[in-house]
């Protein structure tokens, strides 16, 4: 009998295993496939990432450093609205190495990780929960007291156990080509339904680009015209699911979700890799494996930390479908040198964004 059952070694999975087996919990971390494979993330991201890996992680994840984002409310040849940071605004890391940095550092703390090992069941009793494992010796199974259910945005846990759906769930395409750019800009386009298209540079890494917006749409050929307006042709294409708005509940008796399965994303830009980690901290500061009743205290604590950014962050995302002239207004009041942390809209009302304003006043 394990203490957690973790299923899926992404960075939610990794950081709330690593926290649990640190708390001198038993814990057992499955992932179908080969850790941090299929890449299907930007990987860009705070500074906060720092606080959540090794020390010495910095020298083979970092890419490149960002200081602001050009605005477009048309493709690259459109005029654009800068928003800026007098500091570094996010970093540009190497994803597939993040996740397995991440991994290790679970095991390092004692968790087990069994790659090629996908969840194909769940039952759940009053005493533990069992897992249906299927593995490359055949299906196995094994007992928690509770399973962490960081399975990505379309959680085979979260089914299993009849959880919702988070609101929303958006289809992002990524291509990229190899040329080095270390420009410290990135440049969005608010040229396709609800969402953006952007263009990332990634130092040596070359440069990426992608689009996101609902599945039902033409994705595909809207990303095609979208780098043929770069003139550019990309390789290394990839795509993955963005969960956008968490489902009104996150646990059962003895399961409960972090990360992309919880829809613990930013609702403005799709990323959801430090709001996955900062509920994996939460989820293994509050979760007592004796005391299932904990997983209540979980889903508490983090929509206490989480609620307001989201929901300023579907607001936000609102400004994407508006009339081009009023975005354009919009941009060119606020344009300049601003002071709002990446991951935290509601840093829109500080002191430091309330300064970069009024600097821009004089
Ligand atoms: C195109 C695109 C670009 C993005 N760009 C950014 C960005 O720049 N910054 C950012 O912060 N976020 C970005 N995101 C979002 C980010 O990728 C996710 O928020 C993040 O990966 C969520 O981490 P997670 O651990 O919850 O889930 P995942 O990273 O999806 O990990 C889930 C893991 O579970 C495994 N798994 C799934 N089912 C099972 C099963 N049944 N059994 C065992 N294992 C299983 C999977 O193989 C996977 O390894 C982007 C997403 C997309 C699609």
């Amino acid at each position: 009998m394990y203490d957690f059952v973790v299923v899926g070694a992404g960075p939610a999975g990794s950081r709330f295993a690593r926290r649990a087996a640190e708390n001198g919990y038993d814990v057992v971390m499955f992932e179908q496939g080969e850790v941090g494979k299929p890449l299907a993330c930007s990987g860009h991201v705070s500074t906060d990432i720092w606080s959540f890996v090794p020390d010495d992680a910095r020298d083979h994840l970092w890419q490149n450093e960002i200081h602001g984002a050009r605005f477009h409310t048309g493709g690259p040849a459109s005029d654009s609205h800068e928003f800026y940071k007098d500091g570094i605004v996010s970093n540009v890391i190497d994803r597939v190495e993040l996740d397995r940095t991440l991994a290790k550092a679970a095991e390092d703390a004692g968790a087990e990780l069994r790659e090629s090992h996908t969840v194909t069941g769940l039952t759940e009793t009053r005493d533990f929960v069992t897992v249906d494992v299927r593995g490359p010796d055949g299906v196995d199974q094994y007992r928690g007291r509770i399973v962490a259910g960081c399975d990505g945005p379309n959680s085979r846990v979260r089914q299993e156990v009849g959880l919702p759906d988070p609101q929303e769930l958006l289809h992002g395409v990524l291509g990229f080509t190899d040329d080095p750019d270390h420009d410290d800009f990135v440049d969005v386009h608010l040229t396709v339904p609800e969402f953006f298209a952007w263009r990332i540079p990634r130092g040596e890494a070359g440069v990426e680009y992608g689009l996101a917006m609902a599945p039902s749409e033409d994705v595909t050929e809207r990303f095609e015209s979208f780098t043929a307006e770069y003139g550019v042709e990309t390789d290394r294409r990839c795509s993955g699911l963005i969960p956008i708005g968490p489902p009104e509940q996150t646990h059962t008796g003895r399961v409960f979700l972090i990360g992309d399965a919880a829809g613990h994303n930013k609702p403005f830009t799709g990323g959801g890799i430090l709001y996955g980690m900062t509920a994996a901290d939460i989820a293994a500061q509050y979760i007592d494996p004796a005391r299932p009743q904990t997983l209540a205290a979980y889903e508490d604590a983090w929509r206490d930390e989480l609620k307001q950014d989201i929901t300023l962050g579907h607001l936000i995302r609102g400004g994407y479908s508006l009339p081009e002239e009023i975005q354009e207004k919009g941009m060119s009041l606020f344009e300049g040198e601003i002071g709002v942390h990446m991951d935290r809209p509601t840093s829109l009302f500080s002191r430091e964004q309330l300064r970069a304003m009024l600097s821009g006043l004089k």
